[in-house]
């Protein structure tokens, strides 16, 4: 059984705004798919689209070839991710987050002490195991957020500007994580500004611009800033 990630068609307004217009977008198994776009491109939108956080007005989507509507919650479990502001009870500690996220994501009872303790160590969060998740740095709470996103090994994993408030030291553990998931068969739907952090990770990108799909990039592109801003004036210009 695989997670393919398959939408089709998708749309959403806020009033006048055209947020997401006729999207249409794959994450395949072993696959690491950035999404890049100015800011209000569309990118959460559609991610919350994709995690059925928000109705489409129109489209479809589906994983494993199951709609979204009808997948079961074992199949729910099996999916990861982080979007906008990481999620952590206030008064719980960084551990007893990540064991209720364990235990969210259905991991086995007798594997959630060992997965919390890999989690941690992943995230190289020992230091802050037994803190309030109320009093951790915006960058450790993120790390947080990203440990209980990746913990229980997802077969698929969206994760919305994942980097932002890291430290350098973050962003390469995070590159590690989404990397030994990607070889392990996980697909990967990733949104990001970096776009040097891009272009390491990357084994496809697309370029959002005013809620569509304008193109792709070769992530091997070696002025990957200069081909993506070229695209998104290209569509600018074509909109006149
Ligand atoms: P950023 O890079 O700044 O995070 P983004 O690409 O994620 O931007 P979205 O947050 O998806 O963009 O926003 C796309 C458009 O939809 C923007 O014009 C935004 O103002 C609008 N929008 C998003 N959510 C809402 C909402 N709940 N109500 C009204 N408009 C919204």
């Amino acid at each position: 059984m695989t997670a393919r990630l398959a939408a089709h068609g998708l749309c959403r307004r806020f009033g006048p705004t055209h947020a997401v217009e006729d999207v249409g977008l794959v994450v395949d198994p072993g696959q690491v798919h950035a999404l890049v776009g100015l800011n209000g491109a569309g990118k959460t939108t559609l991610m919350r689209l994709l995690l059925g956080m928000l109705r489409p007005d129109h489209g479809g989507i589906s994983i494993g070839g199951v709609a979204l509507g009808g997948l079961p919650a074992e199949r729910w479990a099996r999916v990861g991710h982080l979007i906008e502001t990481p999620f952590a009870y206030p008064e719980l500690s960084v551990r007893a987050n990540l064991t209720m996220a364990a235990q969210l994501r259905l991991v086995d009872r007798h594997q959630i002490p060992a997965t919390v303790d890999q989690a941690i160590s992943e995230l190289e969060l020992g230091a802050y195991a037994h803190v309030l998740s109320r009093r951790l740095s915006q960058g450790n709470r993120q790390r947080l957020g990203l440990a209980a996103a990746l913990q229980h090994h997802p077969e698929l994993i969206v994760l919305d500007e994942p980097s932002s408030s890291l430290d350098p030291a973050g962003v390469i553990l995070l590159r590690e994580a989404i990397l030994r998931r990607r070889d392990a068969g996980a697909g990967i739907l990733v949104s990001s500004h970096h776009l040097d952090e891009v272009a390491r990770i990357a084994d496809r990108i697309t370029v959002m611009n005013h809620g569509r799909l304008i193109g792709t990039l070769d992530p091997r592109t070696p002025d990957l800033e200069r081909a993506f801003f070229h695209a998104v004036h290209a569509d600018d210009e074509g909109r006149r």
